[in-house]
């Protein structure tokens, strides 16, 4: 018989048919109640056997075994859902060792803890909840471009530009390291290397992408992208993925406007899709909220704040704008800022988190930055001072959204190029896109695990990447 989803059965309340269900066993009790999930939801469906089942069976019916159930759907006796299965036949798929199983789900396992326990953490409802919700937001980001007609372009992973300019890449080799060729002053030689050249992981498919809307109008990437950033914080990964839309002749007001448009319908697809896992970690979430201080409560459940979010505009502000407000607050009065605040600083996450959490209440845009803190290629504001950039920054994340009109000068960019010290010979195939019919044009950048971040409540950017990479980790 072919198998259904218990999804599928717990979806409708369908009576009296006969079903194949295959799974895990989350519990058995009383040697008669089976939780079976199979990650198609959170929810788990209960089979029920004969109290003559066979004894050798019932023994190997363990927490965490799979198995295979051919029965009866019927509406269920018990509390707790509307349906169940009355087992005709149970066939153990896969045994699961009672004495070295490591998770016991009734007393809850930390999240710190699975995320050494790989083949496990999928299998708790947290993450499972986590990793469907993710799975919704990579469809919706795919399915909001292809229903504006974009393109989605497939950018390099290795690449010999540093699209940011700062040199946090991790090099691509094939050269011996203990001896690698060297040329006459010493230095290595490249040319002998795998691609002739000195090569890196990508930071950033956007000089590339840049290219595609030249050509396409509108294009986006979604990709990995790879930063060996020292930072061991909770909102960095040394292997992200990034979002990034580029459209030809968009200004910074189109780019703010596609960005509010994206995190909306992103929002809201996943609320409209997921709705059952999202309650789920809204719990999750207020039961994690309960064990902090009255004053460092969020007002907020998860889902009321996904729902904020989606029905008010984003504030928009300058960077003078936000470095005023910043000054003038009362946690800068009170010294309680760990940075100093003045203009030309590069805002400090709790710079970001106070503007949006204590001041704004809801996401907010902020443009304007001075050049010396951003990358070359933004577009100079007639001030001689800023540049046309935007960051969208989001209550409990900071910056999630990094992004900017693009400078289409080709005598602006290549002096910019030149103060900043980035070779203008090499990035020569960039420059052409400002020779060959360049238009105004803007994009951004979206960091995809800190979306996933803010819509599913959760706290460390480790918890949902299914591998995270971080300083010193790379298991699994
Ligand atoms: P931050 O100041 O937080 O390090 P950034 O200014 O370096 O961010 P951008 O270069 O603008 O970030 O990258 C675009 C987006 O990619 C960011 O807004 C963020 O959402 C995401 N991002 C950047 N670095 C990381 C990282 N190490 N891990 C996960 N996401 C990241
Ligand atoms: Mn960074």
């Amino acid at each position: 018989m072919q198998r259904t989803k218990i999804k599928e059965i717990l979806q409708n309340d369908k009576c009296d048919y006969q079903v194949n269900v295959k799974g895990w066993v989350r519990s058995f009790r009383n040697n008669q109640f089976i939780a079976l999930n199979d990650g198609s939801c959170i929810g788990n469906l209960q089979i029920v056997i004969g109290l003559d089942a066979d004894e050798q069976l019932i023994k190997g019916i363990n927490n965490g075994a799979s198995i295979s159930v051919d029965g009866m759907v019927i509406a269920s006796q018990g509390k707790g859902q509307k349906v169940e299965i009355k087992a005709d036949s149970v066939t153990i798929l896969g045994e699961c060792d009672p004495e070295k199983f490591p998770l016991q789900l009734k007393n809850r396992p930390s999240l710190e803890y699975l995320r050494e326990i790989a083949h496990l953490r999928f299998r708790t409802n947290t993450f499972g909840a986590v990793f469907r919700v993710r799975h919704t937001l990579a469809y919706a980001i795919h399915k909001f471009f292809n229903d504006r007609g974009f393109v989605y372009l497939h950018t390099p992973i290795v690449t010999a530009s540093d699209a940011e300019g700062a040199g946090e890449m991790f090099k691509v080799s094939t050269l011996p390291f203990d001896n690698p060729p060297r040329n006459e002053d010493g230095t290595i030689n490249f040319k002998e290397d795998f691609f002739g050249r000195a090569t890196n992981l990508t930071v950033s498919g956007q000089l590339e992408a840049e290219l595609g809307a030249m050509a396409f109008s509108e294009v986006y990437t979604f990709g990995p992208t790879f930063r060996a950033e020292n930072s061991n914080t909770a909102r960095h990964l040394a292997e992200f993925w990034m979002i990034e839309p580029e459209v030809a002749f968009n200004d910074i007001y189109d780019n703010m406007d596609l960005a509010e448009d994206l995190l909306k319908f992103v929002i809201s697809y996943a609320l409209e899709h997921n709705r059952e896992d999202l309650d789920f970690l809204a719990t999750r979430l207020a039961d994690e909220e309960k064990q902090k201080p009255m004053n460092e409560r969020s007002e907020l459940g998860l889902i009321e704040k996904l729902e904020f979010v989606l029905n008010n505009k984003f504030e928009r502000i300058t960077y003078t704008e936000a470095i005023d407000i910043l000054i003038d607050s009362p946690a800068y009065k009170k010294k309680k800022f760990q940075y100093d605040v003045k203009w030309g600083i590069d805002m400090q996450s709790e710079h970001e988190r106070y503007l949006v959490e204590k001041h704004f209440k809801k996401p907010v845009i902020v443009t304007g930055y001075p050049k010396e803190i951003k990358a070359f290629y933004m577009r100079q504001n007639d001030d001689g001072k800023t540049v046309a950039a935007m960051d969208i920054l989001a209550p409990g994340i900071g910056e999630i959204v990094g992004g900017s009109q693009r400078e289409e000068r080709l005598d602006k960019l290549t002096q910019r190029m030149e103060e900043m010290h980035i070779p203008t010979e090499e990035m020569y195939w960039y420059l052409d896109t400002r020779r060959f019919g360049g238009v105004p044009h803007a994009g951004f950048g979206l960091g995809f695990e800190r979306m996933v971040l803010f819509v599913t409540g959760m706290t460390n950017i480790r918890d949902v990447i299914p591998f995270p990479r971080t300083p010193k980790n790379a298991e699994f």
